[in-house]
């Protein structure tokens, strides 16, 4: 049995109730369904139905499913870009869509700032933004006032948001954006192995015009046969099983969202008066609600994680910039209060002779 709480913010704690689903899965046969039946259809139909439902996606936008938030950043560079996109980041998340991008398109630009400033808003004449909504890497995050300037700043550019650490956990605005896509190992609290691609009619129209069919999940090829409700590929269909089982047995996005900022304030708040450690982030509206960098220095931090380990806690390492100086706290939906009480508890003794 493995009781090591994890607040690693990806792959992360899954959703307890999945556990009944797996079984489920198994017995109905499910794990070995031929992804162009009829069942395989119908569970797909119940899975995208349940995730417009569940987190408000406008009926006229796409939802499909495909393997990582990684592929989403090579779908959107084949398919999306004309020429090159603009990318604005202050984390290796972003820093590493920007890298891929530009290997396929050597002119994309960068647009980088810093974790305690607001991103810039208006960049001129580009035909496709690309904003990392949560920055995993180090607990910042762009929230929708700034989306909308940004809509409003840039006239007919397309804008592509990578959610991967905040969607199913904030409550997100879809419209201000044409492509939104998350992998399901975060606040999903799913099993790894899956990402979640949100497209606007724009970005579907934009797709056309840019006429890609190169590939095998080329946008068009994905699209084709989303609107016959089935993939590319055999798909991951247990995971989107238990997407459609999951999600309607969760409490509505607002409820959740709610949740998170109340815990999210509740973790700034306490971090903030521990000895022998700070938050990362100084400026606190630009802090993420549901990743929490905590910044120490390499001795700290190692006498920490050591503490941790052998609490049978399990903390996000740094990540980049970050690596030595910072680790990370999954503020993440499937987490339960009783947990949050531990981890707290284990910081409060750990600093105490800090
Ligand atoms: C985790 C993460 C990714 C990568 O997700 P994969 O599923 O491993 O491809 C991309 N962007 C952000 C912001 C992430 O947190």
């Amino acid at each position: 049995m493995n009781n090591t709480i994890s607040f690693y913010p990806g792959p992360s704690k899954v959703y307890p109730q999945v556990l009944p689903f797996l079984q489920e899965a198994y017995l109905k046969g499910i794990l070995s369904l031929n992804h162009r039946s009829r069942e395989f259809t119908a569970i797909n139909i119940e899975a995208i139905t349940a995730l417009k439902q569940s987190l408000y996606i406008p009926d006229d936008y796409g939802v499909y499913f495909v393997s990582s938030a990684t592929e989403c950043w090579e779908i959107i560079a084949q398919s999306l870009t004309a020429e090159s996109s603009t990318h604005v980041f202050n984390g290796a998340f972003g820093k590493k869509w920007f890298d891929y991008a530009q290997r396929l398109h050597p002119e994309c630009k960068a647009v980088e700032f810093g974790i305690d400033e607001l991103p810039p808003t208006a960049f001129g004449n580009t035909s496709l933004i690309c904003l990392t909504q949560n920055e995993t890497s180090n607990g910042t995050a762009l929230d929708m006032n700034t989306l909308k300037t940004v809509r409003e700043n840039n006239g007919d550019a397309l804008i592509a948001v990578d959610a991967t650490s905040s969607m199913a956990g904030i409550q997100l605005e879809f419209e201000l954006a044409d492509v939104w896509y998350a992998s399901v190992q975060k606040c999903f609290g799913l099993p790894a192995g899956m990402a979640v691609l949100i497209c606007s009619p724009k970005a579907i129209e934009r797709a056309e015009d840019i006429d890609d069919n190169k590939h095998y999940n080329s946008l068009l090829n994905i699209h084709a046969n989303g609107e016959k409700w089935q993939t590319t590929h055999t798909p991951n269909t247990l995971n989107i099983y238990l997407m459609s089982r999951l999600l309607p047995e969760l409490p509505e996005i607002e409820v959740t969202n709610e949740i998170i900022e109340e815990r999210a304030s509740m973790w700034y708040d306490f971090i903030g008066q521990l000895n022998g450690i700070q938050l990362l982030v100084k400026e606190s509206t630009t802090r993420s609600k549901t990743v929490i960098a905590v910044e120490a220095d390499t001795e700290t931090l190692e006498y920490i994680k050591s503490e941790a380990r052998e609490n049978n806690i399990l903390l996000g390492r740094g990540y980049g910039d970050w690596l030595h100086k910072s680790f990370r706290i999954a503020n993440f939906p499937a987490i339960s209060d009783i947990e949050i009480t531990m981890l707290k508890e284990f910081l409060t003794s750990v600093t105490k002779n800090l």
